[in-house]
């Protein structure tokens, strides 16, 4: 979607730190990073928020991308966290559905 900078990221029109790729999305490092590992996992198509994914199926491959990237990260044992803030009150900032995968420090909860 124009203007929209995952958009970007996923057309290679802006850098970013690519980490893996697969059939119809794209895991980067953030650039603001909250924990060592600090990777986002997107659709390479434009749905703004999990609140537009209908697709059970690709909710599935993202997450499976995830905890697979954590797996390859050496996160998988000692743990790891996946988050999807979802509009305003979630947290979202980036209106192109996203996974964080932030891994390797021990993690807070409640989140803020
Ligand atoms: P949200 O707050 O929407 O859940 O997360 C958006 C994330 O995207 C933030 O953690 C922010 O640091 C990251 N971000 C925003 N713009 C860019 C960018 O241009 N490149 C990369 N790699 N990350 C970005
Ligand atoms: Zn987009």
């Amino acid at each position: 979607m124009a203007g929209c900078v995952f958009c970007k990221i996923a057309a290679g029109e802006i850098p970013a730190s690519v980490v893996k790729r697969a059939d119809g999305m794209l895991a980067f490092k953030d650039l603001n990073p909250q924990a060592p590992t600090h990777v986002l996992v997107i659709p390479t198509h434009h749905l703004a928020s999990l609140n537009d994914a209908k697709d059970p199926a690709l909710l599935g491959k993202l997450l499976a991308f995830a905890r697979d990237l954590a797996r390859e990260s050496g996160l998988a044992d000692r743990g790891y966290r996946v988050v999807v803030n979802t509009n305003p009150d979630g947290g979202q900032t980036v209106f192109h559905l996203h996974l964080h995968l932030l891994g390797g420090r021990p993690m807070t909860w409640p989140p803020g």
